[in-house]
Order: C-alpha cells, then structure tokens, then sequence
C-alpha cells in the first residue's frame, strides 16, 4: 500500500503537514510508513479493510500537543481521527471512517491524573487503560470500582466515549463521565460543566453546569478531542451476592424479561444483567469444527449435544446484587419470588465480602478472554456487532429474538445474542463471529448486517453503535422529518469545525466540504 491521502489534498500539503507533526511530537511519533498504515486497519474489518485506511498516524503525549497538531491540521485541511487506545474491535478497531485521515492516537497520554477516594471519581486521560486504572487501584487498596467491558482491552475514556457497557451498577459507562477537558477543531480548549469556571471544586461531581451540558455532545460525535475524562467510580460493597441459572428453552428468555423489568425499574436489581445465548460461554473455550464441520448454522441436534456436554441451558442468567449483605438477603429474596412465579428451578447463589479475593465477586475485573471467541470459525477470525435498543418487554424482545436467529440461520451463521437489560430498555447485541479468509462467508455476513438494519427499522429500532463501514447506513434510519436531526447535527458540525477536520464520517456527520462520501 503505497502513500494514501485525504480527499482533495495534494502530496505536498500532506507532506507538509506530516512534517509539521513531527514538529510538534517529534519524528518517531508520526507514522507513515506502508507497515504503520497497515497496522491502523480494522483487524476484524467485516469487509475489505482498504476501505478504512489511516493517511499515517500521530501520538502526541500531551493535550498541548493535541492542541498543536489541531491547528495546523486545520490550517492545511487535514482530517484527524482520535482514537484513545483504538480498541474499538468489531466496531472499526482503531480505523477511520474516511480512508486518507490521520488517526491522532493518544495511547500515549496514560496519566492517571487523580484518583479522589472520598467523592469516587478518577481524573484520567485517554490512554489510560482498564488494565492501566486497575492496577493502580489494586496497588493503592483504594476502595473503588470500575465498570469494565467483556474486552478490556481499551481505554476507560474510550469505550465511555461510544457508550460501551459494563456489568456493575455503573455498567452504563456513558453516565459515568463527569466533568471533561476538550480540544475543539481550531485547537481552543474547553472544560465542560462547572470546569468552565476556573475554581469549581465540583467539577467532577455535578455534571451540568449552568445552561447545555455538553459532555454527551462528545460522546458518539465528532465535535472536539477529550483530552481529559472524570469518571465516576463505585464505592466498593460490603458485600455481592450472585444469582445464576441456566434457562433451557429458547423462549425463556420473554418471561425472564418480564420478571426482570420491574426489579430492575424499582432498584431492586441496580446493575444491568446481560442475557445471552449459551454459545456465548462456548465460543469462548472452543472451537465450532470440534462439533459441526457442515454447511449452514449449526443444526438444533447438534447444538443441543453440544450444550449438554458443557452443562449449559439455552440461555444464562448471571445477576449480582451488590450493597450491604442484609439488603442483598432481602431483594435477592424478592428476585427468587418473581423467578418462582415462572420455573421450578432455582438459582445457584454465590457470595462475596468486602476482604475477599476480588474473582467471583462482580468487580469489574479486566481480562480479554472473551476475545477468544473470534477462533470459533477458524482462520483469520473477526467479528461485527449488530446491537438494536428495544422496549424491555418480552412482546419487543421475543420477536426481536425470533426474526434475527432465522436471519443468522438463512446465511448459515450460529446466532449468537445477548439482551442486556436497563430500567427500561434492553440492548440487543449480536455478534456475527467469522472467518476473514472465507470470501464466501464475509459476503453472507455482510448481507445479514444490511437485512438486520432494515428489519429494525421497520420496527423502529434504533442501533446504539455501529461498525464505520455502517454508520451512514444506521443514520439514515433516523428519518423523522426528512432526516431532522442529521441535519442539525451537520449544521453545528459546520459551525464548530468548519475546514471539516475532525472525524469526518463519523456517526454519518459529515462535513459540508466531504458529504460527497456518504455512503
Ligand atoms: P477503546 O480503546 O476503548 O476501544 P477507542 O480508542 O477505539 O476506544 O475509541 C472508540 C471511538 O471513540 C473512536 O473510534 C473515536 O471515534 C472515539 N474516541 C475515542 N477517544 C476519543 C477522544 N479522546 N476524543 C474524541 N473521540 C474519541
């Protein structure tokens, strides 16, 4: 792969720029060689990796810096991509959306900038990794807990920042962030909330200021650069309180909703539990040529053996109750009560107090071994996620269920689904797990994305997040008045970047100068 460039700019302004970057970061932190291009591909890239190639990449080790390469990329009309540690797997990895930009890759800004133990919040900057904050807690024995992704892999401020999910009572990370520090597109830096005045003792502990709040502009946009992150952490418990049980039958999952709603909604249960389909816990230990070597999705027989073997029910039930032990008694208690009401199995319960070794206590603990599970169909492995948000009732979720396992079997993919329950809405991610060596099969898998977008449009389902090479296929489906809303998001794009600088593309808001390259 030879020089690639950002649309509309020649050779020589590019080289410019480059060259002025280094300037800044110095000559080893700007990377564009054909092997630094290859290595800011989407490693998992659902189809042909080339169609998200970075221009080069630059790392600056400073918001300084960040703000030094803003300006002169805005001078010279050069797209950048943040990314903060770039783990952003089945998503896009650490890819631009528009081949030619340059990825700002701020893995090297790893500061933990304040841990505040009293008021439960850390102060970190991008690169800071869930292993990173971790281990510093663990070392300091400070009492606070993080809410981690299945993949820890990234960055704390990065998975935030595309509102990835976590399985504590702050599991919804997005709601964490509180308080954050931004570059905009002509390189000015800004604080939102109460950071905007110059003394606020408060900045990370009330979120909105006085008028817009502006932290969740950021999130899922492309209106500035966050340099800086406060987010909240939770007290660690006196104590948790596990509830498991395996669910055989494919429609349990409907009743398991209902029962689990209203809990949910009256605090009764304070995390958000993830449901999903029993192939998850296997895909994770195993390969699929071990049991099946056909054609097509996996036939139920096989499928059933299989689940057999590993002891597993159609579905798995995994909740934690987390506070004080004797309230842990009560709802887990009224948690069984409800159950009761609808299957004669019980749960199998495990407890956890304050002292004991963190394994099996429901702290958020990083590890990447979910990420095994791109093995299942040999070769190079990889894996899109398809994740729609619907009411959490068991009407939305068994249709939901229903319809997107016979589209994974018409192109002959296992389904593999979660259903991730909030107070009032789940969040449906299915994950298509395959082999990019298989041209055949990347091209099946493609045509399920697309049949899986416009089947929850017709429903009215809305995407939460999506793979780059989609974001202009899910944007379109928010069409109340003739796309609205797309429109204003462009209209603020151009009012605060207007040289289109920052993540062109990105949740389909493009630029004026670059809407060309909507898909
Ligand atoms: P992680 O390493 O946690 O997986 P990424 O660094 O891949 O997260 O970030 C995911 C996405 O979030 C990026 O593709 C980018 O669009 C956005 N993003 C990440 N970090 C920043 C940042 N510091 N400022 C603005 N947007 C960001």
């Amino acid at each position: 792969m030879g020089l690639v460039l950002p649309p509309g700019v020649s050779e020589k302004t590019f080289q410019q720029a480059l060259d002025a970057f280094a300037g800044v970061v110095g000559k080893e932190w700007v990377l564009a060689t054909d092997e630094d291009r290859d290595t800011y591909l989407d490693a998992y890239a659902p189809g042909d990796a080339k169609d998200h190639v970075a221009g080069a990449a630059v790392g600056p080790q400073s918001a300084e810096e960040v703000q030094a390469i803003i300006r002169i990329a805005n001078e010279r009309k050069i797209p950048l991509w943040p990314i903060s540690r770039g783990k952003n797997l089945g998503y896009g990895g650490c890819a631009p959306r528009m081949t030619g930009t340059v990825v700002l890759d701020m893995t090297r800004m790893n500061r933990i900038l304040d841990v505040n133990e009293q008021f439960g919040y850390c102060v970190i900057e991008p690169g800071v990794g869930f292993f990173d904050l971790f281990n510093y807690l663990q070392a300091n024995k400070i009492p606070l807990w993080m809410s981690v992704p299945a993949n820890a892999w990234g960055s704390v401020a990065g998975n935030a920042l595309e509102r990835g999910y976590g399985y504590t009572p702050y599991g919804n990370n997005t709601n964490n962030i509180c308080g954050m520090e931004v570059v905009l597109a002509n390189g000015e830096m800004i604080r939102t909330g109460t950071g905007a005045m110059s003394n606020s003792p408060s900045w990370h502990l009330f979120k909105y200021g006085f008028g817009p709040s502006w932290d969740q502009v950021f999130v899922q946009s492309n209106y500035g650069v966050v340099t800086k992150m406060g987010m909240w952490l939770m007290p660690e418990p006196e104590a948790t309180l596990g509830l498991s049980m395996q669910l055989p039958n494919p429609d349990d999952i409907g009743w398991a909703v209902d029962a689990l709603r209203p809990l949910r909604m009256n605090g009764v249960l304070a995390q958000d539990p993830s449901l999903g389909n029993s192939i998850r816990v296997v895909t994770v230990q195993a390969q699929r040529s071990q049991f099946y070597q056909g054609d097509g999705a996996m036939p139920d027989d096989v499928l059933q053996a299989l689940l057999k073997k590993f002891g597993l029910g159609w579905w798995g039930i995994n909740l934690r109750l987390y506070g004080y032990d004797e309230i842990n008694e009560v709802n887990a208690r009224l948690i069984k009560e409800a159950f009761a009401k609808h299957t004669d199995q019980e749960f199998a319960v495990s407890k956890w107090h304050k002292g004991e070794p963190l394994d099996n206590s429901g702290a958020g603990v990083p590890t990447v071994a979910p990420l095994q599970a791109v093995n299942w169909r040999g070769g190079r492995g990889g894996h899109i996620g398809f994740s729609p948000v619907l009411p959490s009732s068991s009407e939305h979720v068994l249709k939901q269920f229903h319809s997107t396992k016979k589209r994974f079997e018409e192109v002959g993919l296992d389904y593999f689904g979660s259903f991730t329950l909030s107070e009032r809405y789940v969040t449906n991610v299915n994950l298509m797990l395959y082999d990019q060596d298989d041209p055949a099969m990347m091209s099946r898998v493609r045509t399920l994305f697309k049949v899986l977008v416009a089947d929850a449009q017709k429903e009215g389902y809305s995407e939460y997040r999506t793979h780059l090479s989609y974001m202009d296929e899910v944007a379109h489906t928010f069409d109340y008045n003739n796309h609205a809303l797309l429109r204003l998001n462009e209209r603020m794009k151009d009012a605060i970047d207007p040289n289109g600088i920052l993540a062109p593309g990105k949740q389909g808001i493009w630029p004026r100068a670059l809407r060309e390259n909507r898909a």
